[in-house]
């Protein structure tokens, strides 16, 4: 559903050119769990944000359902990108607004009444857990509670797809487990398709059904998680796995 071909990101700066994504052909399933690994600087986060042209590839297409997001117009961009939620590591909640407020503001954006508004934003609440702190500020909870709203908001569209940037890297190991759980429960009932970026091995093993490893801008490995796992065939991913076993 999601089929990325050939897509290369240069960066131009004042003094040279950064390649951050080279070359990359990668296509993800409907409803699968797909993991990108990589070191610092190996590019995820730029391959992540073309999926939705947050970034624009320098060359290459992208594909979502067959749709070509390059070939589309702004308006039906930003139409296609309804379909596709994000969520970070940093959460990027507002934080002058509660819990009730941070989801309905995604929901009005979403276009949806303003009388329907309240039921949804406690149904989102309901799904990821947290129907109990409506009316806390972002300030007044933990980290996995606000990684917890910001899935609520990326929701709100009811989109076919979630992105998520090192969405646990900012939590700790059992906090990341109850993320992980909350987010294979969201792939099974939903049927979303999940893509998650992270440095941590043990998130791939713990949900991801498939996996690449990117390393210079690059996918030097993909493949099935338990095969990945069994059979590595590059250095770095056996490094990576060490990190596990
Ligand atoms: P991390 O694990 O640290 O988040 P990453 O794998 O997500 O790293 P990217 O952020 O995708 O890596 O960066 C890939 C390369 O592209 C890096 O060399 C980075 O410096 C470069 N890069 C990313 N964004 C820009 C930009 N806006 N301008 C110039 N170079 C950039
Ligand atoms: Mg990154």
């Amino acid at each position: 559903m999601i089929l990325l071909e050939n897509i290369t990101k240069k960066f131009q700066t004042k003094s040279n050119v950064i390649v951050g994504v080279d070359d990359v052909t990668l296509s993800i399933n409907k409803g699968e769990i797909y993991g990108i690994v990589g070191y610092s600087g190996a590019g995820k986060s730029t391959l992540l944000r073309c999926m939705n042209i947050l970034e624009r590839p320098s060359s290459g297409s992208v594909k979502i359902d067959g749709t070509d997001l390059l070939q589309l117009s702004n308006k039906d961009l930003r139409k296609a990108r309804q379909s596709i939620g994000m969520i970070f590591q940093g959460f990027h909640l507002i934080s002058s607004k509660t819990v009730f407020e941070n989801v309905a503001f995604a929901l009005k954006a979403a276009g949806i009444e303003k009388k329907a508004i309240t039921k949804s934003v406690e149904e989102l609440l309901e799904i990821v857990g947290l129907k109990d702190r409506i009316n806390q500020f972002p300030a007044q909870l933990s980290g996995g509670q606000k990684q917890r709203v910001s899935i609520a908001r990326a929701l709100a569209n009811n989109p076919k797809v979630l992105l998520c940037d090192e969405a646990t890297s900012a939590l700790d190991p059992g906090t990341t487990k109850s993320i992980l759980t909350l987010l294979k429960r969201i792939n099974q009932e939903l049927g979303l398709t999940i893509v998650i970026i992270t440095h941590e091995m043990e998130v791939v093993k713990e949900i991801c059904h498939r996996c690449a490893v990117m390393q210079d801008g690059k996918v030097v490995e993909q493949g099935k998680t338990y095969d990945i796992f069994s059979n590595p065939q590059q250095p770095l991913t056996k490094t990576f796995i060490q990190t596990v076993l």
